[in-house]
């Protein structure tokens, strides 16, 4: 599986480690409330078709990615840089 990183072009996956459900909104930290710390931590879907994940490119930039990856064919839609540079790295990259 290759990912197209905004920074560095398109890599394998192996240049990469998984970050998680890029969906998840973690609490307040001041969020007292043991039930939604609970979702936080342990709650997940496992959706077929198109999700949205976490990517770090450790090998790499060293950049976090978004990717939206189709889980069942592994086909990539979207890959967004996150960070303080990403809305310049991710103009160029619009259409890819
Ligand atoms: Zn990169």
């Amino acid at each position: 599986m290759l990912i197209h990183c905004p920074a560095c072009g398109p890599r394998s996956h192996h240049e990469f480690t998984y970050g998680g459900d890029a969906t998840i909104v973690r609490p307040a930290p001041d969020d007292t409330d043991i039930a939604r710390w609970q979702a936080f931590v342990y709650d997940r879907e496992n959706p077929r078709g198109d999700h949205q994940e976490l990517w770090h490119h450790v090998f790499g930039c060293r950049h976090w990615l978004k990717v939206t990856r189709n889980v069942t064919t592994h086909d990539i839609s979207a890959v967004e840089l996150l960070g303080p540079h990403a809305k310049d790295a991710n103009a160029g990259e619009a259409g890819r």
